[in-house]
Formats: structure tokens, sequence, C-alpha cells
């Protein structure tokens, strides 16, 4: 089995988003730590927080995927933006303390024209200063589609960004059905490759969550656009191989599709039949 949820809106508070994935069918969410094109995080309410984790004790929820605002850019070109950035990374880590054992997703960052190695080298910096020994949440460094300069477009990025971070235990990645798709990453025709090719260049003890998307565009699109499920490029078979795949049980799968609350209940009641 794997657990399955979708984006859920945060301004409701903590124990309105349990309420509902409840309501949803879901057994784990996604969450924006704060306006996803960033700003100031609400102050966190401990009863509100409290609520909600009883709603997920009961429930038997697997772990949440909190997901950072998009607009934090680790390492921008521009010093400003990597220390606002780098701020609301060490803020958000603090009140994820809140919620002690569940996983934060995110971008790794767009290098703009600086190079990957620079890119690299930023992303690292940050994380090594805002990571903490007793935190207890662990970070996941989602892999990319590859638009414009994003950095995580490869295996072989993420594996060089844990190279450097020296608290290896909190770091994770979350893959992404569309972003591996549109990276080049053919889940259609060689998911046990594609899932093999992950564990030889990052491991798979790594891999800690899904986002399950289809894609509006072709294989290696480098676009970064989301479809509904089955609508898409890679379609219904193939997300269905994705959510049966040995190597993928008991993990949080988010979905990030285009839809309202109902649209949402839709697809989870459609991965909750085809899940073994
Ligand atoms: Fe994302
Ligand atoms: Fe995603
Ligand atoms: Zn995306």
């Amino acid at each position: 089995m794997i657990y399955i949820g979708s984006h859920i809106s945060a301004s409701g508070g903590f124990a309105e988003m349990g309420k509902t994935a409840l309501k949803l069918g879901a057994d784990t969410f996604a969450f924006f730590t704060r306006n996803p094109r960033g700003g100031k995080a609400k102050d966190i309410d401990e009863k509100d927080v409290a609520a909600l984790q009883q709603i997920m004790d009961e429930h038997n929820f697997g772990p949440l995927v909190a997901h950072a605002p998009y607009t934090m850019n680790l390492c921008s070109d521009k010093a400003d933006i990597r220390k606002f950035a780098k701020d609301m990374f060490a803020d958000d880590m603090k009140r994820m303390e809140y919620l002690p054992g569940n996983y934060y997703n995110f971008h790794p960052g767009s290098h703009v024209g600086q190079g990957v190695e620079t890119g690299i080298d930023y992303i690292v910096e940050a994380m090594n200063e805002v990571l903490f020994p007793e935190m207890k949440t662990m970070v996941l460094l989602e892999g990319m589609a590859g638009k414009g300069s994003e950095i995580g477009r490869n295996f072989e990025e993420l594996r060089a960004i844990i190279d450097k971070v020296e608290l290896k235990d909190k770091v994770g990645v979350c893959l992404d059905t569309c972003h591996l798709w549109e990276a080049g990453y053919d889940i259609v025709t060689k998911l046990d490759e594609v899932l093999e090719l992950f564990d030889q260049i990052v491991g798979a003890d790594r891999l800690r969550a899904i986002h399950l998307n289809d894609s509006k565009n072709p294989i290696e699109a480098h676009k970064d656009r989301h479809e509904l499920l089955g609508e898409g490029h890679i379609g219904k078979d193939a997300l269905a191989a994705v959510i049966r795949h040995p190597r993928l049980q008991g993990k949080p799968f988010i979905l990030e599709t285009p839809n309202d609350d109902a649209g949402y209940a839709k697809e989870i009641a459609w991965v909750r039949s085809v899940m073994q």
C-alpha cells in the first residue's frame, strides 16, 4: 500500500487541513508552509497543531509532505534573494518542528545562468547553515523537469547536492512523475530501469515521497505542465504501475493535478482502486 493525498489549502489552519484530508479520502497531504509566492507565515497555534496530530494518529496517516514556496530560490544570482530564501527556509524548519516526523519538500533552485556547480554550492551552503542535528523533519529535494535553469533535473544533480550536505540523514528526495517524464526519464515504458538508475545514482532509501501527476507534454519537454491523471502523455496504465511498484510501497503520494477538491477526491478514489 501507499499513502495518498493531495495539496490542501492551509488558509483554515492545521486541524482544518486534516478534516479536509478526511473528506477527500486522503491519509497524507501536502500544504504550502506559507503563501506559495513567499511572504510571512502565520504564527503557530499549538492547539490547532495538536488537533491535526490527533486526526493523523486516529486515522493512521502517513507522513505529510509540506511544500516550500515556489519563490524560495536558494541559488539566485542576487544575494538579497538568496538571503530571503535562506531565512524563509530556516523559519519553515523551526515551524515544522511543531509537527515532528514529517517531510518538507523544496525545489533545489534555479541557477539563473551562473551554472549548475555554482548553483549547487549555494544550495548546499544554505542547507548546511539551516539544517540542525536535533531536527525531526526530513527535507526532500524535489526532482525537477529541467525548465529554465532549474537544478535537480537529473539524478546526478540530486546526488551532487546530497554529497556535499553535512547532515545527510536529514535529506531525502521527492520524485514527481510529471517532472521525471519531462526531464526525459521514460517512466511509461522503462519504470523499473528508471527506479534502478535512481537507486544506483542516489540510493533507493533516499526516495521518500512521490508527486503523482500526469503531464501535458511529451517526454523530455522540460516545461513542467501537470495534467489530470490519465489525461496526459503519461496515462493511467503507467501511473497505475507507479502506484503498484514494489519499490514505492509505504510512501506518501501527493497529487498536484489541476483540480478542485471534488476532482482530488475522485483521483484519490481511483488511486485507491488500483493500489495493492
Ligand atoms: Fe514542487
Ligand atoms: Fe511536484
Ligand atoms: Zn511541477
